[in-house]
């Protein structure tokens, strides 16, 4: 049976392979492009300046005002994290937490036609965010509202909630030559 009716969807691009994160930022720039509004939530990237920053605030501008923009996009944490139990420093499972905390009223504010919250399965998948939390708010989301989660792993109950999974694949990457990470291409 198909539904032809308008609906929010959730999305999860997970796997091994190279993508996750460029083919979320395809849908948001697809997204903004037809004037949904569009924010983007970077968890565990703190530290690092992505040319995406750049490209989506100007976008953002673009499409929108400078005081209203179609397209947000927040860093969120400080970048790679100490990971494993004990390990965990205590103050990034605040920042996660803390990032959670605003995904979670951006998604059920209605505000946003799409969030995206990228790399939030890595917080999940280092158990620094309960998957049930999460599976919580994304049945408690408002009817239209499109959220799409990334990162490798993604958690059996995500997959379970969500109307379209992609899993990307490895075939081959640079940096099993050696090369790496290439600015522009990666960052
Ligand atoms: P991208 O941001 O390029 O879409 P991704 O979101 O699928 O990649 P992540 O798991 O978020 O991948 O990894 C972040 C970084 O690791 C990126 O710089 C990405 O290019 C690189 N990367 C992704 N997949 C691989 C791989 N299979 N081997 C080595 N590096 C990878
Ligand atoms: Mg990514």
């Amino acid at each position: 049976m198909t539904e032809t009716s308008r609906r929010g969807l959730v999305l999860v691009n997970t796997g091994p392979g190279k993508g996750k994160t460029t083919a979320a930022l395809g849908t948001a720039l697809r997204a903004a492009g037809n004037g949904m509004r569009v924010l983007i939530l970077q968890f565990l990237k703190g530290s690092w300046h992505y040319g995406e920053l750049d490209a989506i605030q100007a976008l953002g501008t673009a499409l929108g005002s400078a005081e209203d923009p179609a397209i947000v996009i927040r860093q969120m944490g400080r970048g790679f994290v100490k990971v494993g139990g004990a390990e965990t420093d205590p103050e990034d499972i605040r920042l996660v937490e803390e990032a959670w905390g605003e995904a979670a009223s951006a998604i059920l504010s209605g505000e946003w036609d799409l969030v995206v919250l990228d790399e939030i399965n890595y917080a999940i998948g280092y158990k620094m965010l309960d998957p049930e939390k999460v599976a919580e708010i994304l049945r408690q989301r408002p009817e239209m509202v499109n959220v799409i989660l990334t990162g490798r792993n993604a958690h059996p109950t995500l997959v379970e909630l969500a109307d379209t999974v992609t899993e990307m694949r490895e075939v081959k990457h640079a940096y099993q030559k050696g090369i790496l990470a290439q600015r522009g291409i990666e960052f």
